[in-house]
C-alpha cells in the first residue's frame, strides 16, 4: 500500500496551495483530483484583486494573469452606475487552466506528488491512520496517510465521510452560471462590470469580467433557491444588451458558490478542511481563490507541526480554526452582514444607493467597515430615512 503523510483530496487552488508548502517543509504529501486535468474546466470568472495575490503570496505572471484591471463600474436596475477608477492596477483576470496547471509544476517541484484523474471515494480509520480508498484511472487502491485534507470544493464529501458535517444550507448557497464570450464589444477592458437588480439577478449580480477589447467571462450569480435558473437569467441579460447580444459564446460553465455559512469548526481527528469545502468565500462577491490558498497556508504551518509532533487529533489540529478565524473568518462574518442586508434590498433602493453614494463609498461598503458606512450614509442618505433606518438596523446589529 502506498503511504504519505498527507492525503490532500482536490487539486484546485486550496489543495495545490497546501501540497506546494507542505512539500516546501519536506512533508511527504499526494494531491489527487478526479478531473483528468488539472485545472480544466474552470467554474470561475477568474478575477483576483492585488490584495487577493498579496494573501495568497501569489506574484502576477504574464502567462495566466491575462487582463489587468483597474477598478469597476457598478450599474443600478435603471443604468445608474458608480465607477471606481483607482487609476492603477488593482487586479487581474486570470487564465485559470494556465494558472492551476503552473500551481501544480510548483508543487511538484517541491516535491509534492499530483495525480489527475483520480478520484477518493471512501475512508476508514485504522489506529490512528487513516486508509483512504481512491480510484486512479479504472484502478481501485488503498492510500494510507496521517491526515486527509479535504479541499475538494463545494460538492465535498470527504469531510462528511470523516465525521465532520460540512453541508451547506441551501439559503446560503448561490448558483453561478457563465459563458466565456467571444466577439462581443467592451468599452474599457481593464473595469469589470457589474449589474445589479432583482429582476436582472435575485440576491446577486451579473459580471462581464474583461480578458480583452471583445472577450470576457459573462456570468450571473443568483440565490440557490430560485425557481428559475441562472442560465435564464444570463440568457435575458444577454439578450437585451447590444454589447453582448450578437456575441459567441465559447464556453459554458456552472457551479454552486457557498456564499455564507461560514464554518467554525473545519477540523477533526486527521481532518482539515480547506478552500470551498469549508466555505471560505467572499459572502459579498463570491470571490474564494485568494481565501482558498490562504487557509492552506495557514493550514501548511498546522498541518506541517502536527506531523512533526506525530499528533494528528483534533484538539492539535484546532489551532487551524483558531488562527483562520483570527486572521480572516472575523472580517468575513462581518462582511457576510452587509450581504444579509444588500440581498433584502429593493431595485429602488440601488436606484438610491447608485445616486448618492460615490465609487470610494461603496468600497467601504463592502469592505465591511461598519463604522465608516454608518458615518457615510448617515450623511448622505439623510433624505432618504426609510433606507437609511433599514441600513443602519443591519449595520447596528449585533449579530
Ligand atoms: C461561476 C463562478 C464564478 C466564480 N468566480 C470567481 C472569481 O472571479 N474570483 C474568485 O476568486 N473566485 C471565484 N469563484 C469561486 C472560486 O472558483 C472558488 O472559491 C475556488 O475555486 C475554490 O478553490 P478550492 O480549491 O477550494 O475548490 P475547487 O477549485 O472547486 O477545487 C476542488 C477540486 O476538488 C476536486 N474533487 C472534488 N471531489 C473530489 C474527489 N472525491 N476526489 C478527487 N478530487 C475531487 C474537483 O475536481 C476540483 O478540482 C467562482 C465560482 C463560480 C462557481
Amino acid at each position: 500500500m502506498e503511504s504519505y503523510d498527507v492525503l490532500i483530496v482536490g487539486a484546485g487552488p486550496a489543495g495545490l496551495t497546501l501540497a506546494k508548502e507542505l512539500a516546501t517543509e519536506g512533508v511527504n504529501v499526494l494531491a489527487i483530483d478526479k478531473k483528468q486535468e488539472i485545472g480544466a474546466p474552470k467554474r470561475c470568472a477568474e478575477g483576483l484583486s492585488l490584495d487577493g495575490f498579496k494573501r495568497a503570496k501569489l506574484k502576477p505572471k504574464k502567462e495566466w494573469a491575462v487582463q489587468k484591471i483597474r477598478g469597476a463600474k457598478l450599474y443600478s436596475p435603471s443604468g445608474e452606475f458608480v465607477e471606481i477608477d483607482y487609476g492603477k492596477v488593482v487586479g487581474y483576470i486570470l487564465e485559470r487552466k494556465i494558472f492551476e496547471k503552473d500551481l501544480a509544476r510548483e508543487a511538484a517541484k517541491k516535491g509534492a506528488t499530483i495525480k489527475a484523474k483520480t478520484e477518493a471515494y471512501d475512508f476508514e480509520r485504522k489506529e490512528k491512520e487513516i486508509i483512504a480508498k481512491i480510484k486512479e484511472f479504472d484502478e481501485e487502491k488503498k492510500i494510507r496517510t496521517k491526515i486527509v485534507a479535504a479541499c475538494d470544493g463545494i460538492e465535498s464529501l470527504t469531510a462528511r465521510k470523516l465525521g465532520l458535517d460540512t453541508t451547506n444550507n441551501l439559503k446560503d448557497v448561490d448558483s453561478g452560471f457563465q459563458y466565456e464570450m467571444a466577439n462581443i464589444k467592451i468599452e474599457d477592458p481593464e473595469l469589470l462590470h457589474l449589474y445589479f437588480g432583482n429582476k436582472i439577478a435575485p440576491r446577486g449580480y451579473v459580471w462581464v469580467f474583461p480578458k480583452g477589447k471583445h472577450y470576457a467571462n459573462v456570468g450571473v450569480g443568483i440565490a440557490g433557491y430560485e425557481s428559475r435558473t441562472a442560465k435564464s437569467y444570463l440568457d435575458s441579460f444577454i439578450r437585451n444588451r447590444e454589447e453582448l447580444s450578437s456575441g459567441s459564446i465559447i464556453e459554458a460553465n456552472a457551479g454552486g458558490i457557498p456564499v455564507g455559512g461560514l464554518l467554525k469548526k473545519m477540523t477533526a481527528d486527521n481532518l482539515v478542511v480547506v478552500g470551498d469545502a469549508a466555505h471560505q468565500v467572499n459572502p459579498i462577491h463570491g470571490g474564494g481563490i485568494a481565501l482558498a490558498m490562504e487557509a492552506a497556508i495557514i493550514a501548511s504551518e498546522v498541518i506541517t507541526e502536527a506531523i512533526r509532533k506525530e499528533n494528528y487529533s483534533d484538539s492539535f489540529l484546532d489551532e487551524y480554526n483558531k488562527k483562520w478565524w483570527a486572521i480572516r473568518g472575523k472580517a468575513l462574518e462581518r462582511i457576510l452582514k452587509i450581504r444579509h442586508m444588500v440581498e433584502r434590498m429593493k431595485d429602488d433602493d440601488f436606484e438610491i444607493l447608485a445616486k448618492n453614494l460615490n465609487g470610494e463609498d461603496i468600497l467601504t461598503l463592502a469592505d465591511a467597515n461598519v463604522a465608516k458606512t454608518i458615518s457615510i450614509i448617515t450623511r448622505k442618505l439623510i433624505k432618504h430615512p426609510s433606507l437609511l433606518k433599514f441600513m443602519l438596523k443591519y449595520l447596528k446589529a449585533k449579530e
